[in-house]
């Protein structure tokens, strides 16, 4: 059975097929669909933008399709960027470069202060209109410099308890402790009972 991910990151996909494993079921993503549908992400919340991907791509398709909505909150900047994540400090920044901006945004704040975590948020919703939500968090703080050459978006400056930051971890760590995989965990059961309905 095919369950669309209502993204175009190839990242995150790659990220959520490595994590959810389930036998029979395969993760297509909008970049593998002609004329993907347009997906107007204008919710306040991180659960409002994951039904808002699903539900576009369920609809417009008539498929079942999952979305997630994921994003970095520094409690010293009161949860920014949060759902702006992705377009931190402009929509050309590249990855690096947003690293720089929140490294600079939090200059002289103290490493006790600088706690921050990656929520995920993940729906999925059928073709008929069912929905389904659940949520991940990952605890940590944001770095004083970047490490680490793994993963993307903030991974190089969120500081896990360890002493590593996100970006030193290799995938298959990440993908046992990430946001993104304590929220598929949690979404799981609902992947797997509609493959069970599929295979009954
Ligand atoms: P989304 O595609 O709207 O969910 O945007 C999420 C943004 O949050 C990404 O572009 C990254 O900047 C950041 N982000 C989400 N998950 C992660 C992660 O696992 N590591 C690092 N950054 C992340």
């Amino acid at each position: 059975m095919k369950l669309l991910v209502a993204t175009k990151n190839a990242h995150k996909l790659k990220e959520m097929r490595e994590i959810l494993n389930i036998p029979g079921l395969k993760l297509i993503s909008l970049l593998e669909v002609e004329n993907p549908p347009e997906i107007v992400e204008d919710g306040s919340t991180f659960k409002e933008n994951a039904l808002i991907k699903a539900r576009t791509v369920a609809n417009s398709l008539s498929c079942w399709a999952m979305a997630d909505d994921s994003g970095i909150e520094v409690d010293a900047l009161k949860g920014e960027p949060g759902v702006h994540s992705a377009r931190f400090g402009g929509e050309d920044l590249s990855d690096a470069q947003r690293n720089r901006l929140l490294l600079q945004r939090l200059e002289g704040v103290p490493m006790e202060k600088r706690t921050a975590r990656f929520r995920c948020v993940m729906a999925v919703v059928s073709p008929d209109g069912e929905e389904f939500v659940a949520e991940g968090r990952c605890e940590g703080r944001i770095a004083l410099a970047p490490r680490g050459d793994h993963g993307f978006g903030y991974d190089p400056v969120f500081l896990l308890p360890d002493g590593r930051t996100m970006a030193e971890l290799p995938p298959e760590k990440k993908n046992r402790i990430s946001h993104r995989y304590r929220a598929l965990q949690a979404i799981r059961p609902v992947l797997v009972k509609l493959m069970e309905a599929r295979l009954g």
